[in-house]
């Protein structure tokens, strides 16, 4: 069975790739010829990655999973939330956006914050949704420089490091997009009408 994975990230492709069981095939949006900019306004993580695979399905009729994540602050109730990637304005800068969240954040001693991923899963006329998140804190500066988005910032819960000073191999065990996959992969894998 083909399996559409709904993101232009090659990178991302390529990790969930090597995770599926051998009886799904997983193609990408460029397989399928879809170079569209998808729509994501819906007002919650879940509800963008529903709207992203069911785009897809509705449009090319295949079973497909599409995956969303935010960063929710608390002293910054909920902020920057769905609108991650673009909080410090449409350029997407991963600079930028840490540079305004570490101003709002100023001196607060409450830093607890954590990261969250939503993926929903089209198949067979029913939609599954699998999440993960990880807690953890924000730095009072930035630390580190692997990574993207937020990692330099963002020290996971029971760890003294950023996600941009820890080891790939860690942040994807622990991370908010590693648990919600590590769902998919299992129901995946359990699966009987693939
Ligand atoms: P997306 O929904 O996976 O595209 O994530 C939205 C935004 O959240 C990204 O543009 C990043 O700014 C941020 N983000 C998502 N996952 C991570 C992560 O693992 N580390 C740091 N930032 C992340």
């Amino acid at each position: 069975m083909k399996i559409v994975f709904a993101t232009h990230n090659t990178n991302k492709f390529k990790e969930v790739e090597a995770l599926v069981p051998k009886n799904i095939t997983l193609v990408s949006l460029t397989d399928i010829g879809c170079f569209d900019d998808i729509p994501e306004t819906a007002d919650t993580i879940e509800g963008n990655a529903k709207q992203k695979a069911n785009y897809v399905t509705e449009k090319y009729n295949l079973p497909c999973f599409s995956d969303d994540t935010g960063l929710l602050v608390d002293a910054l109730n909920g902020e920057p939330g769905i609108y991650a990637a673009r909080y410090a304005g449409e350029q997407k800068s991963a600079e930028d956006n840490m540079n305004k969240l570490l101003y709002n954040l100023g001196d607060s001693n409450n830093r607890t914050a954590h990261f969250k991923t939503a993926i929903a899963l089209n198949l067979n006329g029913e939609q599954h949704i699998f999440t993960g998140i990880v807690n953890g804190k924000i730095t009072k500066s930035k630390q580190g420089k692997d990574g993207f988005g937020y990692d330099p910032i963002f020290t996971p819960e029971n760890y003294n490091l950023t996600f941009a000073e820890l080891p790939l191999s860690t942040k994807n065990q622990i991370s908010h997009r590693a648990k919600a996959t590590q769902q998919l992969i299992t129901f995946l894998k359990g699966y009987k009408n693939a």
